[in-house]
């Protein structure tokens, strides 16, 4: 009885398995013809001074609009696409949708401090020989004003290539790029090494944020990275701001520019652009 007991439950288990490993594999058939189909779209959300409530940047957020399951989140297919590869072409395809976005945006707001975009970069695309090249043909293709695209890279992926980044990262800094450390406070930084990279802005991780409660305690980690940005002379971008109190604190404490639902969740270009034309 036993036996067959444990039988039935590994049947149970193995058709479980199956049907996972079916889904994936038709996950990835389909993510392949993705880019050819043209279902992926970039969502902005705005990355905001706190002292003016003034939109300085935006952050371009992949999203896969996939034709029955909806807008697939970056979380679910970016893990697969560095693993299979196709996370170099799709990087591309961000980091050119991005420049042409961003010049329309530019055109249509036009501002002293004009309008800057920020790119998430994957380990894989960081890591490739030809990057600051094929970049440098992008911008000059790009009638973006310069100095206006930057790049998030997260702290490990910094971190990963040691000595080798910094080379890296000064090239991008070459070309007028202006660099984030992404996730900032989740890695495993060697702190010493942060004031040898050519970085502009860290964003506090949306973690430390969420500390913050709403009599504006826990904020002393908040409060460390602020010191360290300000310290080592960069600026700071504090993620996932959702509340009020949580805004009081990081403004309190000297940060000076914020994202979050708060301010606005990711939005399609033309909701962005409502979003700018009420809110500045
Ligand atoms: P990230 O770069 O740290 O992006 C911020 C994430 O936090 C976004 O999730 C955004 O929607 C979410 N977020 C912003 N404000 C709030 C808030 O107030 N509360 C909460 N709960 N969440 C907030 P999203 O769009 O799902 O992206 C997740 C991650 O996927 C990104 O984290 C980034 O690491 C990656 N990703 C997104 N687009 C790309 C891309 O084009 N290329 C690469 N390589 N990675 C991307
Ligand atoms: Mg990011
Ligand atoms: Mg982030
Ligand atoms: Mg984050």
């Amino acid at each position: 009885r036993a036996k067959s007991n444990g039988k039935a439950r590994f049947e149970v288990f193995d058709n479980a398995l199956h049907e996972e490993t079916i889904k994936l594999l038709t996950m990835e058939t389909e993510f392949r013809h993705a880019l050819a189909r043209q279902e992926f779209e970039l969502h902005y959300q705005p990355i905001v001074d706190v002292n003016n409530g003034e939109t300085i940047s935006l952050e371009a957020l992949l999203r896969w609009k996939h034709p029955t399951r909806g807008y697939i989140p970056p979380l679910e297919f970016i893990p697969l696409a560095e693993e299979n590869g196709l996370i170099v072409d799709l990087g591309w395809w961000v980091l050119e949708e991005a420049c042409r976005q961003l010049s329309l945006f530019q055109k249509r707001f036009p501002k002293q401090n004009p309008l800057s975009m920020s790119v998430n970069i994957s380990a894989k695309q960081f890591s490739q020989a030809d990057l600051s090249g094929k970049l440098a043909a992008l911008l000059g293709q790009s009638d973006i004003i310069p100095g206006t695209l930057e790049l998030e890279i997260t702290e490990s992926v910094i971190m990963d290539q040691g000595a080798a980044a910094i080379g890296r990262l000064e090239e991008l800094k070459d070309l007028g790029v202006k660099l984030y450390v992404d996730d900032f406070g989740t890695g495993y930084s060697s702190l010493s090494y942060l004031h040898r990279f050519p970085i502009d802005i860290l964003k506090i991780d949306r973690s430390f944020i969420r500390e913050i409660d709403a009599t504006g305690g826990h904020a002393e980690i908040v409060r460390a990275i602020v010191g360290l940005g300000r310290n080592l002379g960069m600026a700071l971008i504090a993620e996932g701001v959702e509340t009020e109190a949580q805004l009081a604190v990081i403004r309190t404490l000297g940060c000076q520019f914020a994202q979050g639902y708060l301010y606005s969740r990711p939005l399609p270009a033309a909701d962005i652009e409502a979003y700018i034309a009420t809110k500045g």
